[in-house]
This record gives structure tokens, sequence and C-alpha cells, in this order.
């Protein structure tokens, strides 16, 4: 997900025809036997806020997992509480025997606890590992490929009041309240396995499927809150407000919270783009709203349509300049200044996680080339197309002075996150990366290379990318063999 980081920086629901959200608190469904996905789930609430170019997905991944979650954000905006059921089917070709979530509080520097946890109502004890951030759910009975089941279980909160640890992406500082990954995440079941492991420091947290999300939020009257996807309630109780959202398909679902959000507002290209900030930061989100909505364009040009109606920028005290969500982008709040040096390049490379990390997903943790050198690759084409050949020598030579910065040395740019030091994440990943998207593009030719992208991005959207699959996909266009380019480059 994320990440120019600031370090380097230095130098430089149950949704059938109707909406149900649950009701929040403890509840014990009746039993459920396994079902088959023959019949068609209804996801007509989706349609909204999916561009019109993408309404036929909403029949196209049967297979995805119907996330319902209440949350209640307590007075002091640092304890939530709340419950989670999932629709899960098995989209492998194998019978399972559990499915596993990540609770990923417990390693973000705050705490997560389940309880109450059920298969198709029925109680079971799950088994804890990764620092208790991995849990096995079992099933009674083995889950045959394309059955369903439901998994129910209620969560407890508490959120860091620092921003120690991976950039403080989950966190309750200077009054904003930021809940990435803060609800139980079904873990990808791909060729490892079930795909857990505890993230470096360094680079993003998760890894995921596409999901819908029904997701309701009971929080104090006073704040502000921005959630994934599209507002479809809201009521006041008293001191209380309850908002409910629905997102999907997306791989995560993001809320954030601050009694001092203001927001400013733009529509470009049929999205509606809004930036929820302090209000003395007023010029900088308009900027970065101009930079965004331009991206949209960009990127929509080059790429594929943005996937969504809306996309919501929100300033946060994140240790990073930029972190990505699906329609949704959190700014560090110091550079949300008009001008600032790293205003536009952070969210234009923000925005271009729309398209690489989002609609085409990947393994965050084993490939982040995929997204981070994409998303780079996609800037400099940004400031080519918005200013020209000239006015993207700016961004180049940051992106090839991150590399300068680690002695250009030769380090794979393909390898895992936690291979590199951050000094090489930053230089390897951010910057030779992105200039290997350039020596691909001088390879194949301009013309061949902006298809193969197009091409790319449309035969792999809503679903995950490889190095293999951007490697065959290159040497298709190309009528090519790109082993020797990617041994130089990307293979260790
Ligand atoms: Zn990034």
């Amino acid at each position: 997900m994320k990440k120019i980081f600031l370090l380097i920086m230095i130098t430089l629901l149950l949704l059938t025809s109707c909406l149900l959200p649950s009701q929040g608190g403890t509840s014990t469904p009746e039993p459920i036997p396994p079902t088959s996905t023959s019949s068609p789930v209804d996801r007509s609430i989706y349609k909204d806020g999916l561009n019109p170019a993408y309404h036929s997905i909403l029949n196209e991944l049967p297979y995805a997992s119907l996330y319902s979650i209440d949350f209640v954000i307590a007075d002091d905006l640092y304890h939530v509480t709340g419950s989670e059921t999932v629709t899960y089917t098995n989209a492998e070709d194998i019978a399972l025997n559990e499915v596993k979530f990540r609770l990923f509080p417990n390693i973000l520097g705050g705490e997560m606890t389940v309880d109450n946890v059920m298969v198709n109502g029925e109680a079971v004890t799950p088994n804890y590992a990764l620092n208790n951030s991995l849990i096995t759910v079992p099933f009674k009975d083995s889950l045959e490929p394309e059955e369903t089941l439901t998994i129910s279980m209620d969560f407890n909160i508490t959120v860091p009041q620092t921003v120690e640890l991976n950039y403080g992406v989950q966190a309750y500082f200077d009054e904003v309240l930021t809940l990435a990954h803060a609800y139980p995440v079904v873990t990808v079941y791909d060729d490892e396995g079930w795909n857990a492991e505890i993230p470096p420091q360094a680079g993003d947290v998760t890894y995921t499927d596409m999901s819908f999300f029904i997701v309701t939020v009971d929080a104090p009257k006073e704040v502000t809150l921005v959630g994934s996807g599209r507002e479809i309630n809201r009521q006041d109780n008293g001191s209380r407000q309850t908002v409910t959202y629905e997102a999907g398909p997306v791989r995560d679902f993001y809320i954030a919270a601050s009694p001092e959000y203001e927001v400013f507002t733009k529509e470009a290209r049929g999205v509606t783009l809004r930036f929820y900030t302090r209000d003395h930061l007023q010029s900088g989100a308009e900027q970065a709203l101009d930079v965004a909505a331009r991206s949209i364009e960009i990127y929509s040009e080059r790429y594929a349509p943005y996937p969504y109606t809306e996309l919501d920028f929100v300033s946060t005290p994140t240790l990073a300049l930029g972190i990505e969500y699906p329609g949704m982008i959190a700014i560090t709040e110091w550079i949300i200044t008009p001008d600032h040096q790293y205003l536009e390049g952070t969210v234009a490379h923000e925005v271009g996680h729309q398209w690489f990390y989002n609609l085409v997903g990947n393994d965050q943790l084993d490939d982040p080339w995929l997204d981070e050198s994409l998303s780079q690759f996609a800037t400099l084409q940004y400031f080519t197309d918005a200013y020209g050949q000239g006015g993207s020598e700016g961004f180049r030579s940051s992106v090839a002075g991150r590399w300068e910065r680690i002695g250009n040395v030769n380090i794979p740019v393909g390898l895992p996150v936690r291979a590199y030091s951050d000094g090489e994440y930053s230089g390897i990943v951010y910057g030779r990366g992105a200039l290997f998207f350039e020596a691909l593009r001088d390879k194949m030719g301009m013309e061949i290379f902006d298809t193969f992208i197009k091409d790319y991005v449309k035969n792999n959207s809503w679903n995950i990318s490889t190095p293999e699959k951007l490697k065959a996909e290159a040497e298709k266009h190309c009528a090519c063999d790109l082993t020797s380019l990617f041994d130089e480059w990307i293979y260790p």
C-alpha cells in the first residue's frame, strides 16, 4: 500500500436483496448450512459507487467475500468495539478446513481481541499465531470449492496514541483517528497457502482479495467521519451519530475521524473528490484536489477508467508522505501547503495506486515493485502529460536521486520488502524500479509499451497480478524475449 516515506525524505455485511447491516453487539445467528453460490448475489447496492464502465464486475466476482461490520468508536476516540460477519466462499480448487484472519492492531502498536467466534452460527475456538496478528478459524466440516459459509465474531481494539510503528497507519494522534485494517481481515489463499507474515516496518501491511463491504460506524457526533466507499445512511442519536457505508469491490476498508476535519470538494470526470483536513490547510487541500483531478484524467486515458464515483483524501499524522487505500488516500499533514515540494508528486503517486494496488492487486509484501515502482512510473507519466517532457525532469531527478543516494547499486528491483534495508527499499523500489519501466519502454518502443500497460491493467483488473504475468503480457506485446532485461533489473 503506500508509500513514499519520510525517513528517506530527510535527504530528501450480509446483503441479499436488501441492506441488512447487523445491529452490533453479540448476536447468535441460527446455524446456516453451507450453500452453493449458483444463485447470484444481489449487489445492486454497490452500483452507484462504481464507475458505469465497471458495473458488469458486480456479476463477475462470484466468490468475493462479503463483510458486514459494525464499529463503535468510544467517546475517547481510541477505544473501538465491533462485530463482523463475513460471507466466505471457497474460491480455491481444493476443500478448505479453515480460514485465516489478520488482527493487524496487534502488530501496529495497539491491541485487538476477538470473541464469540462462530462458523455458521456455531461457536469455534480460533488458534493464534504471528504475535496474535493471525487467527485460524477451524471449520467443523470441510468447505468444498464454491461452497459458502459465514464466520462471525466480536472484536475490541485499543488504538495506539503514537505513530511509531508502520508509519502510524493506525493511530489516534493529534486529534485524528485513523483506522487502517482495523477489522479481522481474511487472508489471501494462494500458491503459498494462507499467505501471512509479520510485515516489515517499511512497506505496506496488507495483501488482500477484492471484497464487498457494508459497514456501520457509530461515533461521537462531534467528529467528522470518513469511510471507504459511499455513505448510504446517516442517523443522529443525541450525542452520537451512526453512518453506514457500502464499498465494493475493494481490497480494504478504511476509516478516519476527527473533530478538526472540514471538507473541500471538487468534481472531475464523474468522480467526486473530497479532501478532509483542518480549515487552515484549505489552499493546500484544494491544490491537492486539482492534482488528483488531473491524475485521474491522465491515468484514465493511459490505463483504464478510475473504478469508483468517489475519491476521498484525509490529512493524517502518518510518518509516510501518503498512503493509499481503495478510493481513499491519506496525506501527511505537513505537506498540505500550496506548492510544497512533495505535495504534487505524493498525490499523483497515491492516485496511481488506485490502478496499481487496488484495481490490479499484488502481494505488496513479496512483490512491492508491482505497485510501488509502477506508481512511481505512473507519476512520471503524470508529470510528462501535465507539463511536457521538460516538466517531468524534476520528478525524474527525484526518482533517479533515490537510487543515486544508495550509489546506484544493482540490487534487484523484484525482492520482497523484508530483503531491503530502509534506504535500499526507497532507492530500489521507488527509484530504480521506476527507471526499469523507462528501460522497458525504450526496449519495447513507446507505442507498443503504451498498449501493453493498458492491456496489463485490463487483463488483471479486480485480480492479483504477479511478476510472471507482467513479463508475459509485455512479451506478448513486443513479440520478444525480455528475460535478459528482467535479469538485469528485476530478478535476484
Ligand atoms: Zn506508494
